[in-house]
């Protein structure tokens, strides 16, 4: 079948196509500024548009792509699963690339975690962690625990309920009501600790960490611990742009759900699978939880796939009689998605994709960090091949830009500057303004100079428009 062509693509996306978080009155009227921005192709860390240009792909697609693009084993694993078995459901019935597949997570996951619950994607993750908390502690006989504590700022998808765990008033306003109780909590931006949390002179991480940590239990006495089920948080949180736990935080946070008998849920959507450079962002940071949620990287992007990872003690009350956790997705677990996620650790594993990050991540991080120079970049900061760099107004006091800059200076010119010079990443600001990065993991120095160059360059000039 013949393609369209790039103004055939153009037409009919704008026609016919609904893209998501995005504002589609940007691509009213013609010439290349109102473009869709169309992407035909993957090679390795870059990507082509419809017109042939090349980017580097500084966000891995959506925190996704670990492995780059046009990997040809994985779309033969694809294929070939599609040509022995395309579907069964994982609803009584089982499949072999599911099996292994599970074999293979509880392998690699922390502690316990040896029950693995697939689904199509993160935001189901999370949904079917609050869902298992839920019935967990209804089975064990403390039926009134039910609420979820999260983070301030912190996205945990767009479901209803993965929505209501989210930490982003401005996202959820449109879809108000949501599902109740859930309360948030401090994030771990070091970079605006409140006065006083971090020491005298605001960089005692240990301090602030102990004092994040210390909120959670706060909420948890507020709300009454009886009817407290989980905590909600990421390792390194992304959406503020990446705030990594200060020193102590999450042995503290697992000290006071252990006190209080709450589940500790490690929403690893982004931070699983090498992001940090460990299978898992709990085993990167030290700390065990009870769930883990994952998605993205599991499959390198090459078929939608998530996995809830829980305890083999919240597996116990549904593993004998007639008890059955009553939840499930038609597509979670798909047989072709499954088989991309074991040819994907297969490769992790033959091309010691965990230890190049390792190896790589201080380069990384040293390449950022030149750009510390400029006025503009206020903070740069993350972990293994996860970065945010914070721009501000006024470097001495901190000062962020106004809801008028934001739309300016980091949506007018920053973001489709950094795409016109061949640089696909995403500017945000959900919390204060940032640049996220979170690169393909097989990235090399020659890719992080390619970004810190493009970024240097547009970065300068935006400061000049304050
Ligand atoms: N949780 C976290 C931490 C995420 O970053 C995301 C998506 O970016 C989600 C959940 C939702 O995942 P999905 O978009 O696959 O539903």
């Amino acid at each position: 079948m013949e393609g369209m062509d790039h103004s055939e693509l153009q037409r009919a996306a704008k026609d016919h196509l609904w893209l998501h978080f995005s504002q589609h009155g940007r691509y009213v009227g013609d010439g290349p500024e109102h473009d869709v921005p169309i992407m035909v192709r993957g090679e390795g860390v870059y990507l082509y548009d419809s017109r042939g240009k090349r980017y580097l792909d500084g966000l891995a697609g959506l925190f996704v792509s670990q492995l780059g693009h046009g990997r040809r084993e994985l779309a033969e694993a694809a294929a070939e699963q599609a040509g022995t078995l395309a579907f069964m459901p994982l609803w009584s019935y089982a499949h072999p690339p599911a099996i292994e597949l599970a074999d293979k997570i509880a392998s690699y996951a922390p502690g316990d975690l040896n029950r693995v619950f697939f689904t199509s994607g993160g935001g189901e993750a999370v949904e079917s962690a609050w869902k298992l908390a839920k019935d967990y502690f209804k089975r064990v006989g403390k039926p009134l625990k039910h609420k979820v504590v999260s983070r301030a700022i912190a996205y945990h998808g767009t479901t209803h309920g993965a929505l209501s765990i989210t930490g982003l008033p401005s996202l959820k306003q449109q879809f108000e009501p949501l599902v109740p109780s859930t309360f948030r909590v401090p994030n771990t931006n070091l970079y605006r600790a409140p006065a006083g949390t971090a020491g005298a002179d605001g960089t005692d991480a240990a301090a602030f960490g102990r004092w994040a940590a210390d909120q959670i239990e706060v909420a948890i006495l507020d709300e009454g611990p009886d009817t407290v089920a989980a905590v909600f948080l990421e390792p390194v949180q992304n959406a503020g742009g990446c705030f990594p736990p200060p020193p102590g935080y999450f042995q503290r946070v697992r000290e006071i759900c252990d006190a209080y008998d709450v589940l500790l849920v490690s929403d690893e959507v982004i931070c699983a699978y090498g992001r940090l450079g460990s299978m898992f962002g709990a085993e990167a940071i030290g700390y065990q939880p009870d769930i883990i949620t994952s998605a993205k990287g599991l499959t390198s992007g090459y078929a939608p796939l998530g996995a809830m990872i829980a305890s083999d003690k919240l597996f116990e009350p549904f593993a004998t009689g007639s008890a059955m956790f009553a939840h499930g997705y038609t597509f979670g677990g798909h047989p072709v998605s499954t088989a991309v996620g074991l040819r994907n650790m297969q490769i992790f594993e033959d091309e010691q994709v965990l230890q190049g990050v390792q190896d790589r991540a201080p380069a990384l991080r040293a390449t950022l960090e030149r750009l510390l120079d400029l006025p503009i970049v206020g903070d740069v900061r993350g972990e293994g091949f996860f970065y945010g760099i914070e721009l501000v107004k006024d470097k001495a006091t901190k000062e962020s830009f106004t809801a008028e800059e934001c739309e300016r200076i980091l949506y007018g010119f920053v973001s489709k500057r950094l795409y016109e010079e061949g640089l696909y990443c995403r500017a945000d600001d959900r919390g204060d303004p940032v640049i996220q990065l979170s690169p393909p993991l097989v990235c090399t120095q020659e890719h992080f100079d390619e970004m810190e160059q493009i970024l240097r360059s547009v970065l300068d000039k935006a400061h000049s428009l304050i």
